[in-house]
């Protein structure tokens, strides 16, 4: 850090508590914490951080940090960076920190309507783009024309969508400490009564099948070629079992809940004994969705 972090904006925080903003509600600290302003001020921040390692979170849904938490500088995006423009008929550009629920309601407003698709996915445009998040046979890695990425050093680039490679749950063609602040999107027009039908649908399905009332962080590993995790998990048994304050949920056995408590040790440990038991008995490595981040 040198003398230029004082001409920030924002207050940075030293050994900032991290688990409240996750959707586990698990986490040590952040060693310094910071939430922009706006843009200008990121800009400012990552200009004047020297050497420590850093971390940009959205909004936390799709991430384990350990207890130990996390060395360096973790930058928390989810609704500072909250800029969404309607271009014209088809056309928009959002901020990184815009909830893809703002980002629907927008949509829908303006009359596009194939964003439905993402109704229920509860993170940011930024978290969204580099876990390339999709639901109901869409991803929104097919709706992107171009985004603009900060590097360490604060430069802004625009890169078009075609420099990426877009695939189940990741991206490929981010550089190392290159991360996305804005997205040029594309979505189709129809009717708006019909993309709220579908919402309530798609939002109706999730209660229905996930566990919403206790801390998750949604699907904790990508589903294998021709199969669903959540299927192999339940054929192993797995389904209520607990480590610590962390169990695999009854109703969704792909979801580990903080039933009680949970450390990240105990829902680490948990994922380990879900793969080692699912491969033994099946012969398939489960591949974890989830980011576990953070010292050991
Ligand atoms: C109840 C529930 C249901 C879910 N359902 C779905 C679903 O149907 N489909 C689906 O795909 N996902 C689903 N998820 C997972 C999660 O919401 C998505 O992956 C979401 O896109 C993550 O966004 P986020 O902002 O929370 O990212 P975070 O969890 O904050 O970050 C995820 C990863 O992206 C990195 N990152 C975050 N922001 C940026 C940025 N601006 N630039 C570069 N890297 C960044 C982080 O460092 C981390 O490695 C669900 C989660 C929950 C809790």
């Amino acid at each position: 850090m040198n003398k230029e972090i004082l001409k920030l904006r924002g207050t940075l925080q030293q050994d900032h508590q991290l688990a409240e903003y996750t959707s586990w509600k698990i986490g040590g600290p952040a060693e310094y914490f910071y939430r922009p302003v706006d843009l200008e001020d990121l800009m400012q921040l990552l200009r004047s951080w020297e050497d420590n390692p850093i971390t940009i979170l959205g909004a936390a849904t799709n991430v384990l940090i350990r207890d130990k938490g996390i060395k360096g500088l973790v930058v928390y995006l989810r609704n500072t960076l909250n800029n969404l423009q309607i271009i014209d008929d088809f056309n928009l550009r959002t901020e990184s920190g815009v909830s893809l629920a703002h980002l629907i309601k927008k949509c829908i407003d303006a009359g596009m309507t194939d964003m439905t698709f993402m109704a229920g996915i509860p993170g940011t445009i930024g978290g969204a783009l580099k876990m390339n998040a999709g639901a109901n046979g869409d991803c929104i890695w097919n709706h992107v024309q171009s985004v603009e990425t900060i590097n360490r050093r604060g430069e802004i680039r625009t890169r078009q969508a075609n420099e990426f490679k877009a695939a189940y749950r990741e991206i490929d063609g981010l550089d190392p400490d290159e991360w996305f602040v804005a997205a040029n999107l594309v979505f189709a027009r129809g009717k708006k009564s019909e993309a709220q039908e579908k919402i309530q649908t798609y939002l109706k399905k999730r209660a229905n099948s996930q566990p919403l009332n206790k801390p998750n962080c949604g699907s904790v590993f990508r589903n294998p070629t021709g199969d669903y995790a959540a299927r192999l998990i339940e054929s192993c048994g797995l389904k209520g079992k607990t480590i610590g304050g962390a169990q695999v949920s009854e109703k969704h056995a792909n979801f580990i809940i903080n039933h009680d408590n949970a450390k990240a040790i105990d829902i680490e440990a948990l994922i380990q004994e879900i793969m080692d038991t699912v491969e033994k008995s099946t012969g398939i490595k489960l591949i974890p969705e989830v980011h576990i981040l953070g010292q050991k």
